[in-house]
């Protein structure tokens, strides 16, 4: 499977790292190794003194699908829960000076902190699905699919074009405004509306 994340899809969000509002979507991938499950806890890397959240609504793809019309979209993917995009930013920002990839920064051993999936049929409406954030038990972040850029159809409408969705691969929609470092001993807990579905503590 292959963990898609999108970038740049919170208005707020491109404004507090002063990016550009992209023109399309701006995607990069993190490898399954990435992935941390059932609310283990994350080890802070020796190699970054910046390691930083992004909490981000994840949908699970359910089948096969390229080239997918956005009217269709909806139906190669039934799940969503919320994952952590854990960067280092200080590798990240150096690369991009230098116009270089986000490999590194982006896709290292357990940046992926990932919640138990729920059916998207649970919502009324996919377009408003509030989550948010607790560092330490202060809200950080908050969000809501309804102010994304691209929508969830946008999202896997353009990706398919480029890469053949699979069952079980993962795209990270994005993240708010808010997004800032941990240090060993934080612990970062998301919700969905209202419902605590993700812990990581910083180990
Ligand atoms: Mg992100």
């Amino acid at each position: 499977m292959k963990i898609i994340c999108i970038g740049r899809n919170y208005v707020d969000h491109i404004r507090e790292l002063n990016n550009a509002v992209p023109g399309e979507p701006v995607f990069f991938l993190k490898p399954d190794t990435a992935l941390l499950i059932r609310n283990r806890p994350f080890y802070y890397p020796s190699f970054s003194t910046d390691i930083q959240y992004e909490l981000e609504l994840v949908l699970k793809i359910n089948k096969v699908g390229k080239h997918i019309q956005k009217q269709f979209a909806m139906t190669y993917c039934d799940e969503i829960g919320l994952g952590l995009d854990m960067t280092a930013r200080d590798l990240q920002e150096n690369a991009k000076k230098k116009s270089l990839p986000w490999a590194a920064a982006k896709g290292f051993d357990q940046s992926a902190p990932i919640s138990r999936f729920f059916p998207l049929s649970r919502f009324s409406d996919t377009r408003n699905i509030s989550f948010h954030l607790n560092l330490n038990g202060s809200t950080v972040q908050k969000g809501n699919s309804s102010l994304m850029i691209y929508s969830f159809e946008d999202i896997i409408s353009y990706v398919s074009r480029f890469m053949t969705l699979r069952t079980g691969d993962l795209i990270y929609t994005g993240t708010p405004a808010g997004v800032g470092p941990v240090k060993i001993g934080d612990v970062l807990e998301g919700w969905l509306e209202e419902e605590k579905i993700l812990k990581c503590g910083i180990k």
